[in-house]
């Protein structure tokens, strides 16, 4: 049960952007990030932070000790800069082979991941526009030796054009099947048209097994970033060792009060099967979702024997999950302790979605 509309409107109308502090970082090799800011420690996040409820001071602080050392970047972007949108000035990376046979292919901002098996490819969202498609995603698979036409499954996280706006093109291109939950295949995209659904295309549902070949792919219904956001679990190997890769499909925190509720019941399912299925690697389909500029240079300059950047352990992805969920708890706490009296949320917690 949501809470009720009259509420939810006052407390979006009262949601505080504060403009964020921290310091622009030098892009260097050790931070290829585009400019985008960090945030590393408890310090950090109150220079940066604008929270200024108690409560939401509290989340932050513990979002800091949770993500600082291995997230500064997805820690900056959701517990502070999320509403500042600083223009992303680093180069595209090279397309890459990440774990064996799963390849990164996509911008700068967002990234694309193209899984081969031994009955065709699974490609993950599909980037804006045709040209897109065209020019980056093809492009990026024919200089890896992959053949787009070979392309059998396009799974879509959601439905912002960012993820979307290929997908017709490379449908025609290979006759894959599209893959996209009801909510959001139904849904208003807001910007775009979405792709027409076909007889073999199908809906995500949660807890659902994709298989295509030798790959097995569980997804999770994770609401909140859009009212049908996907998320993904695979196995994965590097150099034949086995991981778990997790990969969240939403990034940007709504700003109403009970999408972020429902963002963060999103979250702890997604962390459920985390635990569950014990993944140690996060990946993510955008760069801010998991520093992944640091991490795709690192693994370009990765030497024989190094571990893979990718690979964070069971301690990486526990401690990513616990920052994502203390930023949102922040983001509802500030929004909650600004509402006007009389209108707090009713004492009976929000049903599961
Ligand atoms: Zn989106």
């Amino acid at each position: 049960m949501r809470p009720p509309s009259w509420l939810l409107a006052s407390l979006a109308a009262q949601i505080a952007f504060v403009p964020a502090l921290a310091q622009e970082q030098k892009i260097t090799s050790a931070n290829p990030n585009g400019g985008r800011p960090e945030i590393h420690n408890v310090k950090e996040m109150r220079e940066a932070g604008g929270y200024s409820a108690p409560g939401a001071r509290a989340y932050a602080d513990m979002a800091a000790e949770a993500g600082g050392q291995l997230w500064p970047v997805t820690l900056y972007y959701r517990c502070q800069a999320l509403r500042e949108r600083r223009p992303l000035k680093a180069p595209a990376p090279k397309p890459i082979e990440v774990f064996d046979k799963v390849y990164s292919i996509g911008t700068a901002e967002n990234n694309i991941w193209a899984i081969d098996t031994k009955d065709g490819i699974i490609l993950l969202d599909t980037l804006t526009t045709e040209a897109d498609a065209k020019n980056v995603i093809v492009a990026n698979m024919r200089a890896l030796g992959l053949d787009p036409r070979r392309i059998r499954i396009i799974l879509i996280t959601h439905n912002h054009l960012d993820h979307f706006g290929g997908a017709a093109y490379l449908k025609a291109l290979s006759g894959a099947r599209i893959g996209m939950s009801r909510e959001d295949w139904e849904g208003d995209p807001k910007w775009g048209k979405l792709p027409v659904k076909a007889g073999e295309d199908f809906f995500l549902t949660d807890g659902q097994q994709v298989t295509l070949g030798d790959r097995t792919l569980t997804v999770l219904m994770t609401p909140g970033h859009t009212p049908g956001t996907i998320s993904l679990l695979f196995p994965v190997t590097d150099k034949g060792m086995p991981h778990m890769a997790s990969l969240f499909g939403g990034q940007g925190s709504p700003r109403d009060v009970a999408s972020l509720l429902e963002f963060r019941r999103s979250l702890n399912h997604f962390a459920d099967y985390t635990d569950l299925m014990q993944a140690d690697v996060v990946l993510s389909n955008h760069t801010v979702g998991d520093d992944g500029l640091t991490r795709v240079t690192a693994l370009a300059n990765r030497k024989a024997g190094d571990p893979n950047p990718y690979v964070v352990g069971r301690e990486g992805v526990v401690r990513y999950d616990a920052e994502w969920r203390m930023c949102l708890s922040a983001d509802i706490d500030e929004a909650v302790s600004k509402a006007a009296p009389g209108t707090m949320l009713p004492t009976r917690p929000p049903a599961k979605p």
